[in-house]
């Protein structure tokens, strides 16, 4: 599978990147107006020989498909629209830095850019979360569409202004799937106790639920499941699940993602690092990263229908869904927890307020179209 998508994607992707170059181009041309156009050869010219060689680390392991195929995908874009004049070594979790350390070595500036999930950092900023995924929250094209559109993209880089990283959405991978359990879920008394790998703030949901909730990376969770460090994890979705996999050693497989309905990954850059370049490969930056964001989705939605058959047919997988009386609670403990983060951080609050603004509209909408559309294909 990997190997396939290494083969189809250049052919793809580099067809959008070529349309969206030139699209930035004219916008470009446009923009500057006669008088600078006229002074543009001479200054691109000096420019173009720079070369820039920077360092990207991620926190999934290296190569893993579909997460931590998004960095190299989008390296490997930029090497190719900038025509080799910036060059990204992509690092996996643990070879410069830890898993949980990629957004300090950014923006501390050891190494130029990192590619991750802002959840991961909660506990540096409260409202880091609401730019990957909570619990009950919108889903991937509706995270598109606050971010791009909404002004949620403003508000992140206004957040992450402070520790000098830009931040960019690169990847998502759509709803996601509740996890992998050892034990059955048939109410809420069965999460007492309940050890599961869950982070941002459906970890601190699940603990407020009677469950412990840990955050281990990626790479360590096969390993915890099967030595029983943890009773369940939630990870992504068939596609990835399958890779790692985790149906070797646990035995149900829950949905609905309600922890995360649609997370975005996030591309962050240094901000002296990214000022430091030419205004065209700033600009390359931003449309590979937008190009491999979409990728993702688009890979997944793929993938993960094909996986999830395979888990079912040949590894005999129990597919089970959360009972509603345990939704209901992990509905309410979050909605509290909000209420909550949103008194003691104001800068939570503000954020909160515009993604639920977008929420409510946009649910508003998708109720008689996106949710109407699904409803009719099973009409009978
Ligand atoms: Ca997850």
């Amino acid at each position: 599978m990997t190997q396939t998508t290494g083969n189809y994607y250049p052919a793809v992707i580099l067809g959008l990147i070529a349309a969206l170059v030139a699209v930035f181009a004219l916008y470009v041309v446009e923009r500057a107006g006669a008088a600078a156009v006229q002074s543009l050869p001479a200054a691109g010219s000096a420019r173009q020989e720079a070369q820039y060689q920077w360092k990207m680390v991620t926190t999934w392991p290296k190569n893993f498909p579909g997460l931590g195929a998004a960095p190299e995908n989008f390296a490997r874009s930029v090497a190719a629209m900038s025509n080799g004049r910036l060059q990204i070594k992509v690092y996996g979790a643990n070879e410069l830095v830890p898993a949980l350390g990629v957004f300090d070595a950014v923006s501390s500036g050891s190494v130029e850019a990192g590619h991750g999930a802002a959840y991961y950092w909660k506990g540096k900023i409260a409202a880091a979360p609401l730019f990957t995924s909570v619990p009950f929250g919108i889903n991937a094209q509706e995270m598109n569409g606050w971010l791009h559109y909404g002004g949620g993209l403003a508000l992140w880089r206004e957040v992450y202004a402070p520790f000098n990283l830009v931040p960019f959405a690169a990847g998502n991978t759509g709803v996601q799937m509740a996890g992998w359990f050892n034990r059955e879920i048939n109410s809420v008394e069965d999460l007492k106790g309940l050890k599961m790998r869950i982070p941002g703030y459906g970890g601190e949901v699940w603990t407020r639920a009677g469950g412990t909730a840990v955050n281990i990376p990626g790479g360590e969770l096969y390993t915890a499941l099967q030595t029983g460090v943890i009773d369940a994890t939630e990870w992504v979705g068939p596609y990835n699940d399958l890779a790692f996999g985790f149906h070797q050693v646990a035995k149900y497989y829950y949905y609905p993602g309600w922890q995360e309905p649609g997370p975005t990954l996030e591309l962050i850059v240094n901000k002296t690092a990214l000022e430091s370049l030419p205004a065209d490969l700033q600009a390359i930056v931003e449309v590979a990263a937008r190009a491999a964001n979409q990728d993702m989705l688009d890979e997944y939605t793929a993938r993960n229908n094909a996986a999830l058959t395979e888990l079912i047919d040949t590894h005999g997988v129990q597919v089970r869904r959360l009972p509603d009386d345990v939704l209901r609670t992990l509905r309410a403990t979050a909605e509290q927890i909000y209420r909550e983060t949103a008194q003691s951080d104001p800068v939570f609050a503000r954020v909160y307020r515009a993604y639920r603004e977008f929420a409510e509209q946009s649910q508003a909408y998708h109720r008689v179209s996106e949710q109407a559309n699904y409803d009719i294909r099973n009409l009978r």
